[in-house]
Parts: C-alpha cells; structure tokens; sequence
C-alpha cells in the first residue's frame, strides 16, 4: 500500500519531509523508499515549496487504525499553521494538511494532471485532513520512471555547513545544484527558518547518500537525515517544447519582457531575459514554460533563427534602394543596379543552445537542458 502526506508546512519549525521523516520513524511497519514529489508551481494554496511525500508500506489492515491516531495526535495540529516565507510578495496559504492511504497505486494519470495543472480530489483509499490530500495522492501516483535523489538533514539548532564539506559534494560527479557557479553562493542549505539543515541533490541514490554523509561531518548538529527519490531536475512539468517566431516584443518596467503578448520572461530569470531582450521581431525560438492566466511563463529559451536583412552596398559605397517589387535595387547617386536585392546577416546570441535561469532561481522541476542530449 502506499502513504502520501502533503502540506503539513508550519511556522513552528514544520515543513512536510520533517513531519514525513517523524512519522516514517515511528510506523511500526517497513517501508521502501521515501519518496519526495515537486506539483505544478501554479497550484491554487499551494504551500512554500510544493513538496509533497509518499513510501510503500509493507503493512496490514492494522495500520489504519495506527496512522489514524498518528494523525489525529501529530498531523491534524498543524492544520491553520502558516508558513514563513522566503518571498514576502508570495500570498501563504495557512497548512491545510492531507494523509491519504492507497491499497494499490493510484493511476499514473493523476500525478501527470497534478504536475502539469490544477488537480482536484481523488476517490479512494483511506484519507485524512483537507487540502493536502491531493498532493498526497499525487505523490503515491508518481511512477518514478525518471527520477534524481535528494539526501535531506534536519537541525536540532543553528543551521551550518562547512564550506569545506560543501566543495567536496559540489566536486562529486554526480551531484548537481550545489552551488551557483556564478555567485559561488552555496545552495544545499537553504535561508529562512525552515528546519532543513542541507538538502542534497544527486543524479544517483549512491552518491547523495555520500554527499549526504560528508556533509553530516561537516555541519552542526541535526536531528536526522534521509534519502529520498525525488521528480526534482526531470523537467515533468513541462509538456512540450513551443516554436515561434517574435512578432512583437515589449520590455516592461523592472526588465521583464513579453514577446507577442503570450510569453512572459522575468527579469530574475538570468540568460532567458538576456536572450528574450536580444531576440528581434522576425527572429524564431523554442521555448518551455507553463501556461498561466493565457501567459507562458518562460523558463528556457533558445534561438533558432536570427537574420538581419539589409540592401546591398553599392561601390561607391552608398546603401541601394529598391526600385519597386521585382525590379531590383539601385544606388540613389550613381544609379549603378543590382539583382541582389538582400543582403542577410546571421546574427549569432552570446549562448547558443537552451538558455535557463540561475542555478538559484530555477523551479525544483526544472531539467537542466543543456546536458540532456536530446535537445
Ligand atoms: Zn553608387
């Protein structure tokens, strides 16, 4: 059967994989891997990072009855509980926590709706609590066929991590996200009050295991740690690649730009905004983003195609004119003509190839595009 949790963050030092850690510590059964699921950003209420939690358990009937009283003493509190956020414009819903318990998966369908839009309830199984439920499910739905791992810690008090200890994980291989390689600023451990001392991501269970174990020597005290497999960095989110070509282009206060009044490219996002103030009208692109309020939020870019036409220069060096439609052009003083009518420019960007923003400033979904080789 599988657990799913969700939406338990708090203001006293909660956050859904603590809460989830706690309650894997106590269940009197076994259970696989801990399972940590990222939903669509845009969701309605959603809670500060999105994540939501799921494992297998290897349990009878008699669980029920055990996770409702787990519930009701450990979960059900923490309904009202508002989380602090890191991002003060950001409306916070109060937690409105969610268990749910399903005898066989739920169908892969219902996480693919819940990862790419809004989702609403599942029927089935056991389930506590309100709005939670329905990222709990989505969690349990997950079939995991693409997935990374994080290596999580919790702290008992100060949050630190050594910077030696942080070089040696960015160094791994197969770890990715530690540090932002412009800033140098690290990014296991996150800002704010939440309770994670690190998180640690790794393309491999292996490696952010021992990522995880160097960094444990390496901070100050904490209550415990856990791997999960995650849908973080496999770009589930995202549907599909769009093709376009720039019609009309708008720089907006703050550095924001609209391209043909459907594609919104934040200033925050590094590169894109770099490359969508760039684009020309005329150019063409591939872009990924998620579609709200009829608004693509763009988070990769990349130039296809940029050509800048010009009339060619005549030998004495004055530009030449057209002489209307299909009768060539002709320099204006020496009225020299030519049948070459354009002269045309390939302009190149400063970033060929997928462009996408800061390490920091990337949604917990986002693949990163430039290593996969099918783009
Ligand atoms: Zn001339």
């Amino acid at each position: 059967m599988w657990l799913g949790l969700d939406d338990t963050d708090s203001l006293e030092g909660g956050c859904t994989t603590l809460v989830f850690h706690e309650l894997l510590n106590a269940l009197p059964c076994d259970y696989g891997e801990p399972r940590l699921t990222r939903l669509w950003p845009f969701a309605a209420q959603r809670t500060r990072g999105n994540a939501s939690l799921s494992v297998e358990l290897y349990a009878d009937q008699s669980i029920i009855a055990w996770l409702d009283n787990y519930w009701n003493e450990n979960i059900a509190p923490l309904k009202g509980e508002v989380a602090i956020s890191e991002h003060s414009d950001r409306l916070q819903y109060p937690a409105d926590p969610g268990m749910t318990l399903f005898f066989d998966k739920p169908s892969a369908d219902y996480y693919w709706r819940a990862v790419r839009g809004e989702a609403g309830f599942v029927e089935g199984g056991h389930q506590w609590g309100g709005h939670g439920r329905i990222g709990a499910a989505a969690s349990c739905a997950w079939p995991a066929d693409n997935s990374t791992w994080e290596g999580i810690a919790w702290r008992k008090g100060p949050r630190e991590v050594s910077e030696e200890s942080l070089t040696l994980v960015d160094n791994m291989e197969e770890t990715f996200l530690c540090r932002d390689p412009r800033t140098k600023r690290g990014l296991v451990a996150p800002r704010g009050p939440c309770p994670v001392m690190f998180g640690v991501r790794a393309t491999t269970f292996d490696s952010a295991s021992k990522a995880s174990q160097i960094l444990l020597d390496g901070c100050a005290e904490t209550i415990g740690s856990r791997i999960f497999r995650t849908n973080q960095a496999t770009g589930d989110h995202i549907d599909t690649t769009i093709a376009d070509t720039v019609h009309t282009k708008l720089l907006l206060k703050g550095g924001h730009v609209v391209i043909n009044n459907r594609y919104l490219v934040f200033s925050e996002s590094g590169d894109v905004n770099h490359i969508a103030q760039w684009l020309d009208v005329g150019d063409s692109f591939e872009c990924q983003g998620l579609e709200y309020d009829k608004q693509i939020h763009v988070e990769a870019i990349k130039v296809v195609k940029s050509v800048t036409k010009q009339r060619p220069l005549c030998e004495c060096g004055i530009r030449m004119k057209s002489m209307g439609q299909g009768q060539g052009v002709r320099c204006p003083k020496c009225k020299l003509k030519s049948d070459i009518t354009w002269l045309e420019d390939v302009r190149t960007p400063s970033i060929s190839g997928w462009a996408q923003p800061p390490a920091d400033k990337r949604r917990h979904l986002a693949k990163t595009l430039a290593l996969d080789p099918k783009c």
